[in-house]
């Protein structure tokens, strides 16, 4: 067996940063040598029909060893890390015994009052960046632990039913699931292993829509504008002030929903401004679409028709599908409660690529790797929680097959 903390640290040491400017998919060439390394690896340990797809998707297959008739599983991370934060020259710094202290990093620190999840993991070996680089937990940490679960149920021989593994690119960016061909592998359920602190298991997110208001205005010489002048960005700064202030992602929390202002650009003759719209309930989500689009009736019925509006829906809730099947949740608990880990039922304040592949057809929830601070200097992990989320993997499998 391979142990997971080389594993981890081989997966960090190369750089697979996404590129939400690129026009190519994978969005960055060293995505797709990471995935043939992966492919190799995944032959290695003796998974079957093992390919790096035109994309650069990784497909491999672990068929069934029992004789009754399973549910079809799959286990899904992403390769890519966010470019947030830059995922090259990665230097982990591995801190045995963790005595609950400051851990000095390069030119900064990861303080337990600053971070005070650290002190649930004293004694335990922490995984962090150098301080100037992210750490690439999310998700190479997903990648390791389904490698080594797949690695330790073959040499083991524990019994299971067919298991499909995919490691995706481009997840950080949007992407992850927009060239997944789902006739190519044949699953009745899936866990994305992305999450975060040991324990986590998410199946709830919110449902999620853009839009973009523009407002022209009319642009005459302000000397002789008394009357005639509509400078679009006074009327654009008139317009977020009719949308209710205590919904902002500032303002909210657990299942609160929002309106997030992201970008505003303008000038006299025209102004624009994009909106990202978040909610976890269906109806209070189309009624925040109907307010938004409301509000620029409002300044069209006011100044004459000089607003517009697009709005598209980006992604939805996943439980109104997992909920149709709650044993997809159940397995997971039972999985986690028999490994010694306490179940921690969240809702995600964003969107998973399960929740798109739940929507696609395969029931999708998200199960922790074990990882803080995602997307920054500070993230770092515990290695007893990998080793917990490998187990709740293998456990998963094998309560599939009894
Ligand atoms: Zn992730």
């Amino acid at each position: 067996m391979t142990d997971i903390l080389s594993r981890f640290l081989k997966y960090v040491d190369v750089c697979t940063t996404s590129d939400d400017s690129s026009s190519t998919f994978p969005s960055s060439s060293f995505q797709l040598a990471f995935a043939e390394a992966l492919a190799g690896e995944c032959r290695d340990i003796g998974l079957l029909d093992v390919n790096v797809d035109d994309y650069g998707y990784v497909h491999a297959f672990l068929p069934s060893n029992t004789d009754k008739p399973v549910k079809k599983i799959a286990f899904i991370s992403h390769m890519d890390t966010s470019p947030d934060a830059c995922g090259f020259n990665i230097r982990p710094v591995v801190t045995e015994n963790y005595d609950g202290g400051i851990i000095k990093l390069n030119g900064t620190e990861l303080n337990p009052d600053e971070f005070p999840t650290l002190k649930n993991h004293i004694g335990e070996t922490i995984i962090s960046s150098s301080g100037t680089t992210l750490l690439g937990a999310d998700d190479k940490a997903g990648i390791s632990e389904i490698m080594t679960a797949m690695e330790y149920i073959i040499e083991n021989d524990t019994p299971h039913g067919d298991i499909t593994i995919i490691f995706t690119p481009d997840e950080e960016i949007g992407k992850g699931v927009d060239y997944l061909d789902m006739n190519s592998f044949d699953a009745d359920f899936g866990y994305t292993v992305d999450g975060g602190a040991i324990g986590e298991l998410e199946y709830e997110n919110f449902n999620a829509a853009a839009a973009e208001i523009t407002i022209h205005g009319k642009s005459v010489h302000p000397g002789t504008a008394k009357n005639v002048m509509l400078n679009a960005s006074l009327i654009a700064s008139e317009f977020i002030s009719m949308l209710p202030k205590d919904e902002t992602p500032a303002t909210t929390e657990g299942y609160e929903g929002f309106f997030h202002l992201t970008d505003m650009k303008g000038n006299v003759s025209v102004a624009v401004l994009d909106y990202i719209i978040r909610d976890f309930d269906k109806d209070s989500f189309e009624n925040r679409k109907k307010l938004i689009a409301d509000k620029v009736k409002l300044l069209n019925e006011h100044y004459g028709n000089i607003a517009s509006i697009e709005i598209y829906d980006q992604y939805y809730n996943m439980r109104e599908i997992i909920e149709k099947d709650m044993s997809i949740i159940e397995l997971a608990k039972k999985s986690m409660e028999e490994v010694g880990v306490t179940p921690k039922i969240q809702p995600i304040r964003g969107g998973t690529d399960g929740a798109r592949l739940s929507f696609m057809g395969l029931p999708c929830p998200n199960l922790f790797t074990g990882g803080y601070n995602f997307h920054g200097p500070y993230e770092y992990i515990p290695l007893e929680s990998m080793k917990k989320a490998v187990e709740v993997i293998v456990k998963i499998a094998e309560n599939i097959a009894k």
